[in-house]
């Protein structure tokens, strides 16, 4: 089953969310800080790149694979 990153507009919070279906919209993923159902899918794509940084995040400057697990 596809893992997603998500973060919460709510409070900024980002989680890893297990998700069963495909079918789930980001408003019913609920940020498991604020309880917020008010959360972003965060596309993880190697692709992107804003000018040579090689973090693949927007602008958190966060580790992709920090630990959550
Ligand atoms: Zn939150």
């Amino acid at each position: 089953m596809p893992m997603f990153d998500y973060r919460c507009r709510n409070c900024g919070h980002e989680f890893e969310e297990l998700v069963i279906s495909w079918t789930v919209p980001d408003a019913d993923i609920t940020c498991p800080d604020c309880k917020q159902n008010d959360s972003e899918k965060q596309i993880s794509a190697p692709m992107v790149s804003t000018g040579g940084s090689t973090s693949s995040l927007s602008s958190s400057g966060c580790s992709p694979s920090s630990g959550f697990s």
